[in-house]
């Protein structure tokens, strides 16, 4: 499998540091708002690889942060009037929605920057030891980058035209040694969060949390790393500086960058009003299609985002999920069970497509390719199914189509419907729960139902439901 790696600009055969083992770090979101789709973008791509790593039989460690101390964090806190804390909480919750709406696993491990202080103390620490980092007169602590002979490595820039070009960069009040040396640790200021530290009261720098985290869940090696294409420069950098820097070793492996989702060929942004949450886009279309369209591209690819893009994308899953559908039918409704034998000729034909598909997300993650080879796959279903044909053949194809959906994270069937009976069952239980005073059980339910759309109305005459 031949992976594109921005550290040394090529595709490159993927060799794991363990065999049948990745270890893979993606940076996550900074929680102050709801999730854009521009988010959504690494999130999917990320996941699908991950999906085609674990189709492969690799065990994949993912782990993927989210950032919940930060100025923007901060600055909504004091807006509302409540806890950085409760801002992070809640849109870590409404993110993790989203990624359930997007059918993106859970990673292995997703670790909260304020949770691993201690982790990014000691590494600063061993980063002053030897000379890397040095604290200034107010407390804040940097990155010495000039010591770090690499510097740039991976964006390709080189620390000496960077500081030709920025000579007069000065900030007022910073007391860097030089203009490129990043925060490890600020000061404390007036109604922020803040840890303990040897340089004082304060909070990390934000590169410092990705390279603890990794080290922490994936150890000081790893597979790979990636994210959006705007976190080379600098965040990928700095992190590969503080983390190589620190413990003498190769940082990771395979560097993977998605390209950006632009709207009408534009930078997504609020003050233009080209700007969508996955919420807005969850309000018009099943989230399902927003995911099959940021596949129908490169991942490394600009994506440009738009209505026509979408509707395009919405009738290719159809004609998927209409395919699906029709199979269905068919093997449920077939009379003989076993294959024949001109069965098994057809569908061992039907493993081009398969190998088509592989051979695609084998280069580089192509899930472009991939989703044409489903689309031939459905077009030769179509060709190839009728009412006579056996169970075991139709269940064949079947499972090659949803095999191949489900490793692109696209579901084929709608969610089986709940049956009324076990709605009832589950509202008689409630009832009972509440009855014996375990509100905490009758909550459970109420959750449990409201997440399959079930909405309960709690009236006089007794409790009622609606599908929502
Ligand atoms: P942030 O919360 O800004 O740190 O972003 C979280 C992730 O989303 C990072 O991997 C970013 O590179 C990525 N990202 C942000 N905006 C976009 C966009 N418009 N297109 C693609 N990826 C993006
Ligand atoms: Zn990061």
């Amino acid at each position: 499998m031949k992976i594109f790696n921005t550290l040394t600009r090529r595709k490159e055969e993927f060799v794991p540091l363990e065999e049948g083992k990745v270890r893979m770090y993606v940076c996550g979101p900074t929680v102050y708002n709801l999730i854009h789709i521009g988010n959504a973008r690494p999130m999917i791509v990320f996941d699908t690889f991950r999906r085609y790593l674990e189709y492969k039989g690799y065990e994949v460690n993912y782990v993927s942060n989210f950032t919940d101390v930060d100025d923007k964090i901060i600055n909504k806190a004091l807006e509302e009037g409540v806890d950085a804390s409760e801002i992070s909480s809640r849109y870590i919750a409404e993110c993790k929605k989203d990624m359930e709406g997007m059918n993106v696993l859970p990673a292995t491990v997703h670790p909260l920057a304020t949770q691993e202080i201690g982790g990014m103390i000691e590494m600063i620490s061993a980063l002053m030891e030897k000379g890397y980092a040095y604290a200034a007169a107010d407390g804040t602590v940097y990155f010495r980058t000039g010591k770090f002979a690499s510097y740039g490595k991976l964006s390709h820039k080189n620390l000496e035209d960077l500081q030709a070009g920025h000579r007069d960069i000065k900030v007022a009040g910073e007391l860097k040694e030089d203009p490129f040396d990043f925060v490890l640790w600020k000061p404390k200021k007036e109604g922020e969060p803040a840890w303990e530290s040897p340089w004082g009261q304060g909070r990390p720098g934000w590169h410092i949390e990705c390279s603890v985290m990794s080290k922490k869940y994936l150890g000081e090696t790893i597979d790979i790393h990636a994210g959006g294409e705007d976190l080379i420069f600098p965040h990928h950098e700095n992190e590969i500086a503080q983390s190589e820097a620190a413990s003498g070793k190769e940082f990771a492996h395979y560097w993977m960058h998605n390209g950006f989702l632009n709207i009408n060929h534009q930078k997504m942004s609020k003050s233009l009003g080209n700007f969508f949450t996955v919420r807005d886009i969850a309000e018009k279309y099943d989230l399902q299609v927003l995911r099959f369209f940021m596949l129908s591209a490169h991942y490394r690819s600009p994506l440009n985002f738009g209505e026509d893009l979408m509707e395009a994308a919405k009738s290719g899953l159809e004609r998927i999920r209409t395919a699906a559908e029709q199979l269905h039918r068919l093997l449920q409704a077939s009379a003989q069970e076993e294959m024949t034998e001109h069965e098994e000729a057809v569908y061992a034909q039907s493993a081009q497509f398969q190998q088509k598909f592989e051979a695609a997300m084998e280069d580089d993650c192509n899930t472009a390719d991939a989703v044409s080879a489903v689309f031939e796959l459905v077009k030769f279903i179509n060709m190839n199914v009728s009412a006579e044909h056996s169970r075991d053949y139709l269940n064949r194809l079947y499972d090659r189509l949803d095999c191949l959906c489900g490793i692109l994270g696209i579901q084929i069937m709608p969610e089986q419907e709940m049956l009324d009976a076990e709605i009832e069952e589950l509202i008689a239980e409630r009832q009972k729960a509440r009855k014996d005073k375990d509100f905490a059980r009758a909550d459970q339910i109420r959750e449990e139902l409201a997440q399959k759309g079930i909405l309960l109305k709690d009236t006089r005459e007794g409790v009622t439901w609606k599908r929502a």
